[in-house]
């Protein structure tokens, strides 16, 4: 038989578990890249929510993006975004990477204002710095987002 359809509930399962193994790379432009650190560390530890560091952007679904964007590192970010896995997933932690914070155009004319100038941000974190708390509650809307997506559509022959 030819044709399409949606296998919901299968599609349901995949998206959660997508959503609970989000192997991740971060940049580090910036002082949120500490938080991000500490979020990582054993008090706080994101690996109880199924966030894996990855050196490799090869490896991950997740680009975990904290500090400022210059204008001259943009295309940078993009072929390492590029170099990712599909389905991807972006979240932007504090006002540098957000739009541009202290460093927005009416203070800095190098600071791209705001990531989702170059890559498609899917979760927003506020903060200057956030505390680890906004991280991961930032990381559980994305799970939740990630988890709530459409269901994967299945071509069968
Ligand atoms: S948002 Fe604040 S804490 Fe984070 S990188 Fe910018 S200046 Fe530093």
């Amino acid at each position: 038989m030819k044709g399409s359809f949606y296998l919901s509930t299968l599609g349901r399962l995949l998206n959660w578990a997508r959503s609970r193994s989000l192997w991740y790379i971060s940049t580090g432009t910036g002082c949120c890249a500490d938080e991000v650190l500490n979020s990582m560390g054993c008090r706080y530890d994101l690996e109880r929510f199924g966030c894996v560091p990855q050196l490799d952007p090869r490896q991950a679904d997740l680009l975990i993006v904290c500090g400022m964007v210059s204008y001259k590192g943009a295309s940078h970010l993009r072929s390492l975004y590029d170099s990712m896995l599909t389905p991807k997933y972006v979240l932007a932690i504090g006002a540098c990477a957000n739009c541009g914070g202290p460093f927005s155009p009416q203070f800095s004319y190098s600071v791209v204002p705001g990531v989702d100038q170059v890559i498609p941000v899917d979760v927003y974190v506020p903060g200057c710095p956030p505390r680890p708390e906004a991280i991961m509650n930032g990381l559980i809307a994305l799970q939740e987002k990630i988890s709530g997506q459409e269901s994967s559509r299945f071509e069968i022959e």
